[in-house]
């Protein structure tokens, strides 16, 4: 089939003048630009071995923060502007949880058009987290769960040209040929279409001694079923913008400057050097064959280990490759030589992805985010057991604050972090030891299979780790294997985990928007409004009665949004009047459901009246939940961040990520700070800004409430306490909200916390319940409130020594009725029936037939317990009858519930009417004993 690619061709000007030709790979066939005579292969592994281990590329050696620095300024002087880096956890996107790419900086709102881009031209290194190849990383030598991406974005639109193919391309090779001096007999451009995220362009990979240091994306084309060009099945039509996004691996950069065997030798030596302290694991230039880590690192380079098998096969190639070199080492010598180092690199890595994680606000939980600093964390605890290492984590994710100061604030937020690992580690402690007795369970009932999804489940929902589940399996002779790639496997599987998609109602397109009066005069209880469309709820759908439902022109009701609910009011036509039962906005359309219907038709007049006691409650509860959080910030820590909200007329709640229980003084102090706020009677504003100036002004933190969509945002700022991005209804000032009660605080689950709280007359009449709650109390124990906790443990306490005496009681009249029944029994044969009629309790009768049956082997007992309609049979040790068979029969009988088995059974449920309880139940053991003596007889 013929391609239309357009732009997708690279021959560029800049390519001729450098003696760039574009050549076929001869090993795997690939397009690729290099100079004729210097470059014979693609310049990518496998087609190539790295050449720059031990071999350094460029004339000086650079450390983290020299070649950022380097690669700053070098754009900078190219009239890009600096663009300081984003947090890795995206709060401005709604798909995605964390930046993996600094483009993921400008989707969807810069990249689709909406918004111009903070800068334009920029440069830009912007840290990000791929746990895709988690389970690679410390094994490969040159795998990263963390990285800089540096970046140098250009934005291309009609009105404004920037740069496209031919500037970018020359710019990354000035870079690298003439401000590093990297040979150009080094450097090839390997040709790659690059496709992600919705979009897709041609792309240049940067190959340096076999190594992918850069990717230039030339983006202009995105997924549309018209689009006339097709890439891997898919059809992609024309941007609106022509992107340059470009990613340039800061720590590879680093690596290739200094030519050390791995990557992590190179990007945080001294950091390394501690771990290998702390871990008595031997760095490899103190091992016996300092140059075996050299030589793995070229094997690796040319491998990616995502099986066990393929980890095995290239681990018996090294054996061999060191043996041409005169190494003799066993796989088994080679084993112990790596494991150790690899867990130390490993550690490494994880310890410093866990500090960008925790210091850009994720607090670790079972979802979203706070999922995935979960799973390196517990990673990370797993490789120190391997380790046999006794350390503390925070501990050692601090080391890491040296070598990430040009990227990581910590402050005071340093004492926050280490309460949240020792409580992660407590957590994982605890999450073992119940998985273990789990597992041994499960294996047991699974009769020797344990699949992957079965993992997946018992690491999703009770965080036990594969390896757990190994070991215990092991214990009950099950062998289990565990994907190689596990962690990448599970957080594949909550990397794209999205918000749940919600049912939406799908209104005719050419119904007009409704003017939202709510937002334009706030105050505004009054109005007329024309009927635009009049629908029945549910579209008459199998001749059920619907409500009826219309949208206006504008509407002066708040429809439900933002965790807040609709406004009430009423319709009036025509002398008629329906009050509103819902209100909902689709897709700028709101739409009113009316208790009864008027038979509007589209083009009436009505008059809208609004319930203002309704509002102005819902407006209160709106704004006291953002000087909540506000308040919840600043008591709890900069970590905290809005989980989800309600706002109703009778109180609100707002969960917050908080990684353990508040406790009542800390609530007591989040109230205090609320109230202080409310009596500052600070104003509340309300701005509409565009989105790139809003995050300009207050930054991230707008987004508490979820990111909004459109180029425009409405900001709702309390003085300058709290700022959000809010589509709510508000108070005027902080004052109007009144007293501000937290009534209920609840971990509703791991890292979020619910905060439940009311607002003025609410608060008050929350007040009033709990006084009289006290009151009533007090009188009815006599004595003064004040009084209340110390009586109420007295009482507690006096309760629980006279149930004490009770029980000791029981059994002291159980063991005496025991043995004067004992010497009465009946005797048959060998054996001894004890039948009472006496009037007991289930619990005595329970401990009576024990003290029985314990003491004489050969007896048994029926023992009815009538008031409660209960029969207990029981025999010793030494009488071989099913009692549970003979229960069954007597329940057949007589009605109830028979059920046990061997010595102990039980028949229940023989009181159903009262008042006949006592007679049905003595006859059921009147039964009994009758049947037991025959089966007694025959023995
Ligand atoms: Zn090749
Ligand atoms: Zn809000």
């Amino acid at each position: 089939m013929p391609v239309k690619m357009p732009d997708m061709d690279v021959d560029l000007r800049f390519f001729r003048d450098r003696n760039y030709e574009r050549m076929q790979c001869p090993s795997c066939g690939c397009y690729y630009w290099g100079i004729k005579g210097k470059h014979q292969r693609c310049g990518d592994t496998p087609c190539v071995e790295y050449s720059f281990i031990g071999a350094p590329k460029t004339r000086h050696r650079f450390d983290m923060a020299s070649m950022r620095e380097t690669y700053l300024s070098f754009f900078e002087k190219r009239g890009h502007t600096r663009v300081a880096r984003y947090p890795v956890i995206a709060r401005w996107r709604d798909d995605v949880f964390l930046v993996n790419a600094s483009i993921y900086d400008f989707q969807p709102h810069v990249t689709s058009g909406q918004v111009p881009p903070p800068a334009n031209p920029l440069t830009i290194s912007q840290p990000c987290i791929r746990l895709t190849d988690l389970d690679s990383v410390g094994r490969s030598g040159r795998h990263l769960s963390n990285f800089e991406m540096m970046a140098h974005h250009a934005f291309n639109s009609e009105s404004k040209k920037v740069y496209w193919k031919e500037e970018c391309t020359a710019y990354c090779h000035e870079l690298l040929a003439d401000t590093l001096s990297i040979p150009e007999e080094e450097i090839t451009y390997k040709e790659n279409p690059w496709m992600g995220g919705g979009n897709a362009g041609m792309a240049l990979e940067v190959m340096v001694a076999g190594l992918e240091l850069a990717t230039l994306v030339f983006m202009n084309l995105k997924l549309d079923p018209k689009g006339d060009v097709e890439l891997e099945g898919d059809r992609f039509g024309p941007m609106p913008l022509s992107v340059v996004d470009t990613g340039y691996g800061l720590e590879r950069f680093v690596w290739v400057s200094q030519g050390t065997p791995t990557i992590y030798d190179a990007i945080y030596p001294d950091v390394l050097n501690e771990f290998f302290g702390i871990s008595g694991v031997r760095p490899p230039s103190e091992s016996a064959h300092p140059e075996v880590m050299a030589e793995h690192a070229r094997l690796a380079g040319m491998m990616s280990v995502s099986t066990t098998s393929k980890l095995m096969e290239q681990r018996k190639g090294l054996v061999k490759r060191l043996g041409e070199r005169g190494i003799r080492l066993t796989l088994e010598e080679l084993m112990a030589m790596l494991v150790p180092l690899e867990n130390v690199f490993a550690l490494a890595d994880h310890c410093r992805c866990i500090l960008l994680m925790l210091s850009d606000g994720i607090v670790p939980s079972n979802v979203k985010a706070g999922y995935l600093a979960r799973l390196v964390i517990r990673k990370a605890l797993r490789t120190m057991e391997e380790l046999k290492l006794e350390a503390n984590l925070a501990d050692l994710v601090l080391l890491h604050l040296k070598t990430t100061q040009g990227i990581v604030k910590l402050g005071e937020s340093e004492a926050v972090l280490r309460t949240m690992l020792d409580l992660e580690v407590k957590r994982y402690r605890e999450t073992t030891e119940k998985g273990a007795r789990m597992v041994r369970r499960i294996a047991k009932e699974s009769k020797g299979v344990i699949s992957v999804d079965k993992l997946i489940e018992l690491y999703d929902t009770h965080g036990i780790h594969p390896t757990v589940v190994q070991a215990a399996a092991l214990a009950e002779g099950i062998g289990l294997e565990v994907p190689d790639a596990f962690s990448a496997l599970v957080a594949s599987r909550h990397a794209a985990e999205k918000k749940e998609a919600v049912a939406t109602l799908e209104l005719p397109p050419e119904i007009p928007q409704t003017r939202a009066l709510y937002y334009e005069h706030p105050t505004m209880r009054h109005c007329t409004a024309k009927v635009t469309h009049v629908r029945l709820e549910g579209n008459g759908v199998t001749g059920q009665q619907g409500h009826e439902q219309v949208v206006l022109d504008q509407s002066p009701f708040y429809p439900e949004g933002g965790g807040q609910h609709a406004d009430k009011g009423s319709i009036e036509n025509a002398g008629r009047t329906a009050h509103i039962e819902d209100i909902q906005k689709y897709d700028g359309r709101i739409l009113i459901t009316l208790e009864h219907p008027l038979g509007l038709k589209v083009g009436d007049e009505v008059r809208c009246a609004v319930d203002w006691r309704t509002r102005m409650a819902l407006s209160r509860h709106h704004t006291a939940t953002h000087i909540i959080i506000g308040s919840a910030r600043k008591v709890l820590g900069p970590h905290v961040w809005q989980a989800g909200a309600e706002k109703s007329e009778k109180g609100a709640h707002v969960d917050v990520s908080h990684y353990d229980r508040v406790t009542l003084d800390q609530l007591h102090e989040i109230e205090r700070e609320a109230n202080e706020i409310v009596a500052a009677n600070l104003p509340v504003e309300h701005l509409s800004l565009p989105r790139e100036e809003a995050e300009k002004r207050f930054g991230f933190m707008l987004y508490q409430g979820g990111a909004p969509a459109g180029p425009t945002i409405r900001v709702i700022r309390v003085g300058d306490f709290d700022t959000e991005a809010c589509g709510g209804t508000h108070t005027s000032t902080s004052g109007e909200v009144g007293l501000i009660k937290i009534t209920r605080a609840e971990r509703i689950q791991d890292g979020v916390v619910r905060l439940e709280y009311s607002a003025s007359m609410a608060a008050l009449h929350h007040i009033q319940i709990m006084e009289r709650i006290v009151h009533e109390s007090s009188q009815e124990l006599s004595v003064q409130p004040d009084q209340l906790p110390k009586t109420v443990k007295r009482f507690f306490e006096e309760w629980k020594s006279l149930k004490k005496d009770v029980e000791a009681l029981r059994a002291r009249a159980a063991k005496e009725m025991a043995s004067s029944l004992r010497r009465d029994a009946e005797r048959i044969g060998g054996y001894g029936l004890v039948h009472i009629k006496t009037e007991l309790d289930i619990d005595l009768a329970r401990l009576l037939s024990v003290a029985i049956t314990g003491a004489e082997p050969k007896f048994v007992c029926v023992i009815p317990s009538s008031a409660s309609g209960n029969l207990i049979l029981s025999s010793g040790k030494e009488v071989a009858l099913n009692l549970g068979d003979v229960a069954r029969d007597v329940a057949k009988e007589f009605g109830g519930s028979g059920g046990g088995k061997g010595n102990f059974a039980q028949i229940g449920n023989l009181a159903s009417e009262p008042g006949q309880a006592t007679h049905r139940t003595d006859m059921a053991a009147s039964r009994a004993a009758e049947l037991i003596r025959a089966l007694l007889a025959q023995k």
